[in-house]
């Protein structure tokens, strides 16, 4: 399952993302969190993107391509992955579909998740008053005057977006504002809507061919001599009458009858 899931700041891609993860044993791909770990330790990708994160502003679009190129090819994004913060503008969306085709790899869905814009900044001042309240650390770029570019970047550069994945027919939009169960509940109902192959969780894997052929020839064969017609007869109602049945035989058996 490959996933983007698209939304302004504070629209809940995180909590939405953790859980996906959970369901789906897939991999959350957050460019802000591999951002924020490049600034952390200073490497050159995070120098070159510390002060326009602290702004609040979106970081070129070379430089986060290059970090999800990498990422994708990961063993543990095998399995799939869910995108979250990435695209965020046309010409990574452009990029995206070259790195995926290239790779032989699918998207199955984008899910956006619809907020009103006023309250965003009171879901991020919740944000940041639980942080506090945890002694966690503070996002830099949650404070109010920051978030409000963060917020204007989005409706600049990243809506676009709805568009184009609408174009390609693989937009989801859920409302992002209603309780988290719902929205829970409305993301797991969009993509049970999906074709089998992508919507598929942990199923059983068929056997191997050669197996299947097997088993059809067990299933063909003729009853053994031994298994007298009653025993047959039992099959169908299940094991433990035919254990009774096989039984029953050998008791006979050794009463020499
Ligand atoms: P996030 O944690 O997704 O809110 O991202 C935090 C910050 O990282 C953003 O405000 C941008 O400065 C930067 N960032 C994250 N993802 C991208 C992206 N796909 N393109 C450009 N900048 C990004």
């Amino acid at each position: 399952m490959r996933l983007i899931l698209l939304g302004p700041p504070g629209a809940g891609k995180g909590t939405q993302a953790q859980r996906l993860v959970k369901k789906y044993g897939i991999v959350q791909l957050s460019t802000g969190d591999m951002l924020r770990a490049a600034v952390a330790a200073g490497s050159p990708i995070g120098l070159r993107a510390k002060d326009i994160m602290a702004r609040g502003e979106l970081v070129p679009d070379d430089v986060v391509v290059a970090i999800v190129a990498d990422r994708v090819d990961q063993p543990d994004a095998r399995k799939g992955f869910i995108l979250d913060g990435f695209p965020r503008t046309v010409p990574q969306a452009v990029a995206l579909d070259r790195m995926l085709s290239a790779k032989g790899l699918k998207l199955d869905a984008v899910i956006e998740l619809k907020v009103d814009a006023t309250i965003l900044h009171k879901r991020i001042a919740t944000r940041v008053a639980e942080a506090a309240a945890r002694g966690g650390a503070l996002r830099p770029d949650d404070k109010p005057e920051i978030l409000r570019t963060r917020i204007e970047a989005y409706r600049e550069q990243t809506a676009p977006l709805v568009d184009y994945y609408r174009l390609q027919g693989a937009l989801k939009a859920v409302d992002g504002m209603a309780p988290i169960a719902e929205v829970e509940g409305a993301i797991d109902g969009a993509l049970a809507g999906l074709p089998k192959r992508a919507a598929r969780k942990k199923t059983a894997p068929k056997p191997p061919v050669a197996k299947r052929k097997a088993s059809a020839k067990v299933a063909d064969k003729k009853p053994t001599r031994r298994r007298p017609a009653r025993v047959s007869a039992a099959r169908g109602s299940g094991r433990k009458e035919a254990s009774r049945g096989r039984s029953t035989l050998r008791t006979t058996k050794s009463r020499g009858g």
